[in-house]
């Protein structure tokens, strides 16, 4: 008997509901119906996320739709970098960076750009080498990225002509940028949708599921599904049982409370990058898009209740707490412990949530996207297929943990009981380990491989995101430094001075990116053919 899997049922609507069914529809050819089962009017889809740069090579490319038409349809902007601000020195949520006791601001980039290296080590330990024997006092950033001097200058990553000079990500409206797949998928791929909402659920004598029964008595059989129903995982965890894995004792934040202050970029320009302001219980993202930017404030009830969040969101952007339109998001950091069982599979957020300080969640998508057509079961559900798919995504998953922890770990700020509270909270083994390879010296994961797997062209590999790159920018930014520089350095004085003329290469490429880069505005209001003169949604705004 034939039993090919020939129909996915996709429940949930959201971002990770219509990724998935775009993205199986084309990477499958064509050979699976797709039905996606989504709630017509959904809450949670006001918002503007940040995206990484895997979005356009892991998604859209396979999508065979190019950057500037997704990001036309999804009004979507540059994002270069995270810029941290004032998570070295305490004090209240304020967008200026302060300053550091030693001099300089309390601020740092997290660009996505490429890290140079030199002999086959990265040139972040060149820097601590020169750093620790008294070479240098300029910042991680600035010293080893080409990027830091553009996100100053808001420029634009790419030249007018559309040609890039950098690794960059976006920043999206949420509900534009699920719109745009809904008509996709429908319009183009054939994919089914049913508006309505989930009531109950048939289950096969194996435990696998077959029918989905919405409350207006439709119902939906499939050989797959595919749960995007959000945080709740109504199938996977409700129906399924898998249970839950809670990082509340290794990540603190559970709430968070959003806002959309306009932005006159007319008057102000653009910044290419999104921020996270540290906050007395937690952080504040702001994310720019034209005309507006989202922001947030991300903290942990145990240390701050709504209201104070909200108007310490308010006082940050200038805003009247009781005219602004503030939502709350209730969340539990944390992953089910397997994504797939039996014939249903978690993908987006019923599969694994961690507060956005780093723009991850999308990113998970296409990464469980890939993993999923690459595991994809020919005629049976051979176990062999389900554990290799939930491996990688919990190795990818619990890498992210570790990196998201390492901002708060290496964060030294003791001026409230949140900060306080990170002294005492569990670490896991593999960021213990990670700690101490960087305190030793050494490189974190493969010193010339990271960064090429994910930009050079060579396939992603899950779990491999988080670089020494990304480490070095966080870790040294917080002003974290290894105890001592990358030790055989000490044996290989030929790479030492090789290495000198790239800091001198970077300046130079810094300068001439900053002189022949276009501005992020200019660009963006072309790309999104906004007027000249002024774009009716822009206002002279609080908070620029
Ligand atoms: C404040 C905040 C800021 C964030 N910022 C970022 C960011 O910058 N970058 C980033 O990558 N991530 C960010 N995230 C995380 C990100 O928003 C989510 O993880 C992701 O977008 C969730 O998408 P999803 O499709 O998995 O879930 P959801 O968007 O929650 O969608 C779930 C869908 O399932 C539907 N559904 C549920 N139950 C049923 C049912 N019974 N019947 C029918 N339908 C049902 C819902 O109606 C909904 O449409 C942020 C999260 C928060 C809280």
């Amino acid at each position: 008997m034939d039993a090919r899997i020939t129909s996915v049922v996709v429940l949930g609507g959201g971002p990770a509901g219509w990724m998935t069914a775009t993205y199986l529809r084309k990477a499958l050819q064509g050979t699976v119906s797709v039905t996606v089962l989504e709630e017509p009017e959904t809450a949670g889809d006001a918002g503007i996320e940040a995206a990484l740069p895997t979005l356009q090579r892991s998604f859209f490319s396979t999508l065979g739709i190019s950057e500037d038409d997704w990001m036309r349809e999804s009004g979507a902007t540059f994002g270069m970098a995270v810029r941290f601000v004032n998570w070295r020195t305490g004090g209240a949520g304020e967008p200026v960076a302060r300053e550091l006791p030693q001099g300089g601001a309390d601020a740092f980039y997290h660009p996505y750009g490429l890290l140079p290296e030199h002999d086959q080590i990265p040139l972040s330990h060149y820097w601590y080498n020169r750093r620790h024997h008294g070479g240098t006092a300029e910042p991680f950033d600035y010293a080893c990225f080409r990027e830091p001097p553009l996100l100053d200058a808001r420029r634009s990553p790419r030249w007018m002509d559309g040609r890039p000079a950098t690794r960059y990500g976006w920043h999206i409206d949420r509900a534009r940028f699920t719109d745009f797949l809904r008509r996709h998928a429908t319009t183009r791929q054939g994919v089914r949708r049913v508006p309505g909402t989930l009531a109950r659920v048939e289950l096969d004598g194996n435990g696998y599921l077959e029918t989905l029964h919405t409350t207006a008595g439709e119902a939906l059989s499939g050989d797959l599904f595919i749960d995007c129903s959000g945080p709740r995982a109504r199938l996977l965890r409700q129906v399924m049982a898998e249970p839950y894995l809670d990082l509340g004792d290794q990540l603190l934040c559970d709430r968070a409370v959003t806002v959309r202050p306009p932005h006159d970029g007319y008057a102000h320009g653009i910044e290419p990058y999104s921020t996270v302001i540290a906050m007395p219980a937690g952080w504040a993202g702001k994310i720019p898009v034209l005309g507006e930017f989202g922001a947030s404030y991300v903290y942990a009830s145990a240390y701050a209740d709504a209201g104070t969040a909200t108007d310490q969101l308010c006082r940050l952007w200038g805003l009247d707490p009781d005219r602004a339109e503030v939502g709350e998001t209730a969340f539990r950091a944390g992953r089910t412990r397997r994504s797939w069982v039996r014939n249903c599979v978690g993908i987006g957020s019923s599969a694994g949530l961690l507060e956005p300080l780093e723009p991850t969640a999308l990113h998970f998508v296409t990464s469980a996207l890939q993993q999923l057509v690459r595991h994809f079961p020919a005629d049976a559900f051979n176990p062999v297929l389900l554990d290799g798919f939930n491996r990688e995504v919990a190795t990818e998953f619990d890498e992210a943990r570790d990196f998201v922890q390492a901002h708060f770990s290496g964060a030294q700020r003791t001026d409230t009981r949140f900060w306080r509270a990170h002294r005492d909270l569990t670490v896991s083994d593999s960021l213990r380990a990670k700690t101490v390879a960087y305190r030793a010296g050494l490189p974190l994961g493969s010193p010339l491989a990271d960064e090429r797997l994910y930009y050079g062209g060579g396939t992603p590999e899950p779990g491999r995101f988080w670089s020494n790159a990304s480490y070095c920018a966080v870790l040294a930014g917080l002003g974290v430094e290894p105890d001592t520089p990358l030790p055989s350095l000490a044996h290989r004085p030929e790479s030492v001075r090789g290495a000198e003329p790239l800091f001198e290469r970077i300046k130079r490429q810094q300068q001439n990116l900053v002189e022949t880069l276009p501005d992020a505005h200019d660009y963006l209001r072309h790309l999104h053919g906004w007027s000249v003169a002024g774009h009716p949604h822009t206002s002279a705004r609080p908070g620029s």
